[in-house]
């Protein structure tokens, strides 16, 4: 029986011979642990035209035998270097032409790759396992939504328990308590929790400030449920209802839900992208949008397909993307709102659930 490890690897060796390769070296974990289910670190795997072999150390053998049973295994000894253990592999399966990742290997060591095989000739690849990673098959579907069902229950205990004196800190620290608590392995990624006007940083690292001195607290978090991962962003009013932030919140809910409809098989990130943009363009705050509109979900929290202004990604069933459009205002604070959303056969399911109408957001 052929596993879904085994025909990923099939596929991704037509793409290496496509490439003009014999074979790939693939370095990058995450792309490692997609090949075949591995979780662990500091293994390579060797994927040639009809065959792939695991190189790896003994600390790995008995993971390695429960989590890939059936992978040819290149148990390096101790004292050897996993250089010469490549070489070993790479010699007697008597390889010409050998891809390596190029996108994340270190040049120091494509550098002595090189030296210990002289008469290989190495070529620089580029995304070819992340081109495969992209389509998520109903098993990596069903862990995403895992992970977003962790994030959700995660964040509707901190909300019940939100207080003006609690600070970001505390918040994003008993976020990652309560993820783990219902049973996520931890965050995905530090969580943002930005008061005020630190919220206009999309990218805000928190701070002891006290939530209770500005009127909306803006929240980016995710869920890493083991293997796959989540990635939410919500705003909720903590204070006062302030008139300019209620138009501003439905300005971005406006631009999010335009982009979301426009998401199906077929269609141009970029024109999604651009979907979203419109809407904030007409409200009068194009240059306080300065970001993508949203990634792929996976293994990683980020990674291909980028929804952009520039994304040449044309969507495609199985794809998990984010839909993220904000409005930052220097000084005065930012509004994202970040959903979950997969594209189907017929068009999209938004696979995230937490209340965002602007009444929904309004803490009591
Ligand atoms: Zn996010
Ligand atoms: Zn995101």
């Amino acid at each position: 029986m052929v596993d879904r490890f085994q025909s990923r690897r099939e596929k991704l060796s037509r793409l290496v011979n496509r490439a003009g390769a014999e074979a790939l070296l693939v370095t990058n974990f995450t792309n490692v642990t997609y090949l075949t289910g591995f979780s662990g670190d500091d293994s390579y795997l060797l994927v040639c035209r009809d065959r792939a072999v695991m190189l790896s150390d003994s600390r790995y053998t008995t993971q390695l035998d429960e989590e890939c049973p059936g992978l040819d295994l290149e148990i390096r000894p101790p004292g050897t270097k996993m250089v010469a253990t490549v070489a070993k592999r790479v010699r007697s399966a008597r390889l010409g032409r050998l891809a390596i990742e190029g996108d994340s290997m270190p040049v120091s060591l494509r550098d002595r790759i090189a030296s210990e095989l002289p008469k290989v000739e190495i070529v620089a690849s580029s995304g070819l396992v992340e081109q495969l990673r992209e389509i998520k098959d109903k098993e990596e579907i069903s862990q995403i939504v895992e992970a977003i069902w962790y994030a959700e229950k995660a964040f509707g205990v901190i909300r019940a328990g939100l207080l003006p004196e609690m600070t970001e800190k505390e918040i994003s620290d008993e976020l990652a308590h309560q993820l783990r608590l219902c049973g996520a392995a931890g965050c995905s990624f530090p969580s943002v929790v930005a008061a005020g006007h630190r919220a206009a940083l999309p990218h805000a690292t928190v701070t002891e400030q006290k939530i209770g001195f500005s009127d909306f607290v803006l929240v980016d978090w995710g869920a890493d449920g083991g293997l796959y991962k989540s990635d939410l962003t919500r705003v909720l009013v903590t204070g006062r209802i302030l008139l300019k932030f209620k138009r501003i919140y439905e300005v971005v809910l406006k631009a999010q839900r335009k982009a979301i409809d426009a998401v199906r098989p077929g269609a141009l990130a970029h024109d999604v992208d651009l979907r979203a943009r419109e809407v904030i363009a007409k409200a009068g705050f194009a240059r306080y949008f300065g970001h993508g509109l949203g990634h792929g979900l996976g293994l990683e929290v980020h990674e291909a397909p980028r929804l952009g202004i520039d994304s040449k990604v044309v969507l495609k069933p199985g794809m998990v993307v984010t839909i993220e459009p904000g409005i930052y205002l220097p000084g005065w604070g930012g509004v994202r709102i970040e959903d979950d959303v997969l594209v189907t056969r017929t068009g999209r399911r938004v696979l995230s659930s937490v209340p965002k109408e602007f009444e929904e957001v309004i803490v009591d």
